[in-house]
């Protein structure tokens, strides 16, 4: 059986795939059909962290979920980046809290996610395992290149 999965009305497609940098530069941003399936898990992952950590419809903002190759270059991603594969997504919740305390809840929840990495203090970088794996449940923190990844939340 061959079942489809589906995106949750919050995190959707276009919502996953928006880019202001691949807007400004004409890059298209579009999720090829073969990642689908990864962007739709992605999606339910986000609205399962909404709904563990209480958040109302509209409160997670995603700043960056799937990149294409040109942008991810773009914008300085990391070349292997799970959010090529849209397993990924750069999220914010200023109503919730800063991205620290975002990360901590996120951490303490039973969300199923495979790495979840506090970035530069600025936002919250979290994928989904690829299909038939498990979700690590990696947690990092990273403040600069230089110091590089740091193991759990750090909270400075
Ligand atoms: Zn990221």
């Amino acid at each position: 059986m061959n079942l489809k999965l589906s995106f949750h009305p919050e995190f959707c497609q276009d919502t996953l795939c928006h880019s202001d940098t691949a807007l400004r530069c004409g890059l298209d941003n579009n999720c090829p059909p073969e990642l689908q399936d990864n962007l739709c898990r992605l999606s339910c992952l986000l609205a399962d962290i909404q709904k563990s950590l209480n958040i109302r419809n509209g409160a997670l903002k995603v700043n960056s979920g799937f990149r294409a190759p040109a942008l991810n270059e773009k914008v300085g991603g990391v070349p292997n980046s799970q959010h090529c594969l849209g397993l990924a997504a750069d999220v914010v919740c200023p109503e919730f809290g800063s991205p620290s305390e975002l990360a901590l809840a996120i951490a303490q929840s039973p969300c199923e996610f495979d790495q979840l990495i506090l970035e530069f203090g600025k936002w919250v970088h979290i994928s989904t395992a690829p299909s038939g794996q498990t979700p690590r449940r990696e947690c990092l923190s990273i403040f600069n290149k230089e110091e590089g990844y740091l193991e759990g939340i750090v909270n400075r």
